[in-house]
């Protein structure tokens, strides 16, 4: 392997645009250094990894239901290809800017990392609050900002997702309005299409198992068992309602679960099979017949073998991390718990799955979409779960491994992992040109 050269010179340093200050790519900035330095890796490569390759901005113009035309800011990040094509999602939220598009491709880039998956970083976004757009709109909105990414995307390039605001529909847009340009149909431009189209069945509750399929494993390392814990969950979505009910079926007693209206709590346990159907027709957990009201508050502090955080970033901080009591942490939601949070409570014992190992079963199974597009073979339910099942533990192994090895927690152990192989990576690939 060749070893870079180290140059001191200040381009070392980051240039001062806004795009490079958001709070979301320091984070980001500071977990790349901490694994940099737990590793001991090369300075070099480090300064390479604290900058995006290339952040594309697009206006796009979109016809509205009244006629008049409404120009929108649109942006794909590129953050890092060593390892693959960009992947990861598109985001529709009226806080889109630059600044969040290039953390949030870092994070992807790390994760994809650690998962072991031969992608590299990306992310995309418009700034738009989508519940205020017909359904007319989006699709306008959807098929012109893919024509205007276009020539950046592809299957062998960058492969968009679902992000917060955008669902299958929006890709099945992406996906028909790629291949109507290129002229035939490129099902794995982008993953969780519907399954009608060229998606992967196991796609829509992927995350919530991968999150029960790394708690289950720390249970083991922990020598106890999954079976009769007292679990509770914050967000009962996609992830939350997923990772409830995959607990409960391996016999966990998941005593309490909230959404953005409460919680409710059974101290003998909920039966989540029903609280499904309960949320199918109220929208709500709350007022569920076998339970008491409780705050999303008050279900953080339960004293509980295992808390999973799947709903919003940053509610676990330094300002309430001594009030909790559970003894395991699986961070289900991208962010739920700040870096000081996680120092504090590592400190008092408290086992916590980051979030890049946690919530990666999502971008696990889109990787089984793109193969299988690719094959154009499709695999069974059964076949999804078992191949995320060995994707998935192993990265939290290593995780562990390297916890225990570098006495570090397991978020740091999860950057020195990712830092690690793409090191490794660029290293063997070398810098072009010399
Ligand atoms: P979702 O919109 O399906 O569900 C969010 C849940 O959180 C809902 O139950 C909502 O009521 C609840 N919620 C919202 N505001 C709340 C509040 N103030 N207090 C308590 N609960 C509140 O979203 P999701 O897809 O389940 O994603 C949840 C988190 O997981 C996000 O951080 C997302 O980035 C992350 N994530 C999702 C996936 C995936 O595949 N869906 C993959 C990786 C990470």
């Amino acid at each position: 392997m060749e070893k870079q050269q180290t140059d001191k010179s200040e381009t070392q340093e980051l240039p001062p645009e806004e795009h490079l200050r958001h709070p979301l790519f320091l984070n980001a900035l500071q977990a790349i250094e901490e694994g940099g330095k737990i590793i001991n890796a090369d300075p070099n490569i480090v300064a390479r990894l604290k900058r995006p390759k290339r952040c594309l901005i697009v206006s796009v113009p979109v016809r509205m239901d009244d006629y008049n035309v409404k120009v929108f800011n649109g942006y794909r990040v590129q953050y890092n290809s060593t390892l693959g094509p960009y992947k990861g999602g598109i985001r529709y939220h009226q806080d889109v800017c630059l600044g969040e598009v290039v953390g949030l491709a870092a994070l992807m880039m790390i994760k994809n990392s650690v998962m072991g998956l031969p992608y590299g970083g990306g992310k995309g976004g418009i700034t738009v609050d989508p519940t205020k757009l017909s359904r007319t709109e989006k699709q306008n909105l959807t098929r012109r900002f893919t024509s205007e990414i276009g020539p950046f995307i592809g299957p062998n390039k960058d492969i968009p997702a679902p992000d917060v605001g955008t669902d299958p529909q929006t890709m099945a847009w992406m996906m028909d309005t790629y291949s109507q340009e290129q002229g035939y149909t490129q099902a794995g431009v982008v993953t969780g299409k519907p399954v009608e189209i060229g998606g992967s069945l196991g796609r829509n509750g992927a995350t919530g198992l991968g999150v029960v399929y790394v708690t289950e494993r720390a249970f083991e390392k922990l020598g106890k068992s999954m079976k009769g814990a007292t679990v509770a969950v914050q967000g009962f979505g996609n992830v939350g309602s997923h990772a409830a009910l995959y607990s409960w079926e391996r016999g966990a007693k998941v005593v309490a679960v909230s959404d953005v209206n409460g919680g409710i709590f059974n101290g003998d346990g909920l039966p989540i099979k029903d609280v499904i159907e309960y949320v199918k027709n109220n929208k709500t957990v709350v007022g569920f017949p076998q339970s008491q009201k409780i705050s999303n508050e008050e279900l953080l502090y339960l004293d509980v073998d295992a808390l999973m955080p799947c709903a919003l970033e940053g509610v676990i901080g330094a300002h309430n991390a001594d009030k909790i009591k559970a003894r395991m942490i699986i961070e289900g939601a991208n962010g739920p718990m700040t870096n000081d949070a996680t120092k504090i409570l590592h400190k008092k014992g408290v086992f916590i799955i980051p979030d890049v190992i946690a919530n990666g079963g999502g971008v696990v199974v889109s990787y089984f979409e793109w193969v299988q597009d690719s094959m154009s073979f499709f695999w069974d339910e059964e076949e999804v779960n078992g191949r995320l099942k060995s994707i998935i533990v192993k990265a939290f192994d290593k995780g562990y491994t390297m916890a225990k090895e570098k006495n570090v927690d397991m978020r740091q152990a999860a950057m020195a992992v990712s830092v690690d192989r793409l090191q490794k990576a660029m290293l063997l690939r070398g810098l072009y040109p010399r």
